[in-house]
């Protein structure tokens, strides 16, 4: 579903990614974990097309894309097929739950109506919200609104969803529903990728862990190896600091 070959990325002067080789097949869920500032952000940005990188070749669900080659076209034909969830939800305050889950379809998919609507409420019943599609953004709790964006980010009905830090922040109660409601989805098959620092999910749900530092990936493995067998020492370091 996606694979990224040779990917390097610099914001100005500063080598974000480096040699970047990453392949992501159906139904597969990795985690992404690192230090701030490693590059897990930029790399999940690069998938959907949010940032440009500069050498490299990017495949995601079938579309090519070229270093310094993002067309309208592509990034049109990529944001139908690939959802996102952010850290700090990214929900529009002025639509209702239910509207921020049409508004994709209707406007970025040219879905009818009557089938958003149908599927907007299929999606927060999924996360167990149907009760509140009717609530905006500022009258739902942290936990809460995570789960209308990741209904949200259901409705386009995407090939694979990325997840940057999505429990970062949620105070602490919240972040197992969140968390729960992400393992169900893993079970259901779907294709995730995610940034976390949440270790116990990502050693139940991940298929495998990369860990990122300056921009590279050092190292990438399952998650019994990655946990219980570090081979590097970054590894070993970061994983004192986290566990
Ligand atoms: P965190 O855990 O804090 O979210 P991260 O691993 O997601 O960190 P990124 O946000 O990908 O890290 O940032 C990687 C590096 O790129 C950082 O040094 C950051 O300062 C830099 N960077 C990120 N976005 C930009 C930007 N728009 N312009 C310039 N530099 C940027
Ligand atoms: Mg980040």
């Amino acid at each position: 579903v996606v694979r990224m070959s040779g990917i390097n990325k610099w914001y100005g002067a500063y080598h974000a990614l480096r040699d970047i080789d990453l392949q992501v097949a159906a139904g597969e869920r990795i985690v992404i974990c690192g230090p701030s500032g490693s590059g897990k952000s930029t790399l999940v940005r690069t998938v959907n097309l949010l940032e440009p990188f500069q050498q490299g070749r990017l495949d995601v669900c079938g579309i090519a894309i070229g270093a310094d080659a993002i067309t309208r076209a592509a990034r049109l034909a990529v944001n139908r097929r690939v959802g996102m969830v952010f850290q700090q939800f990214n929900l529009f305050p002025h639509m209702t739950a239910l509207q921020n889950c049409t508004v994709g379809p209707i406007w970025g998919a040219r879905v009818g109506r009557r089938e958003a609507h149908e599927r907007a409420m299929h999606y927060l019943q999924r996360v167990g919200l149907e009760h509140l599609a009717q609530r905006y953004p500022a009258q739902l709790s942290g936990g809460q609104q995570q789960r209308v964006a990741i209904a949200r980010a259901l409705c386009t009905r995407p090939q694979v969803v990325l997840f940057d830090e999505p429990t970062a922040s949620l105070d602490p109660e919240m972040v197992n529903e969140v968390l729960q409601t992400m393992e169900s989805l893993a079970g259901e098959g779907m294709t995730m990728m995610i940034v976390t620092h949440e270790m116990g999910f990502a050693r139940r749900v991940a298929d495998r862990v990369v860990f990122m530092d300056e921009g590279q990936v050092i190292e990438m493995a399952g998650p019994a190896d990655f946990f219980e067998r570090p081979r590097s020492a970054r590894l070993r370091t970061f994983l004192g600091q986290v566990l």
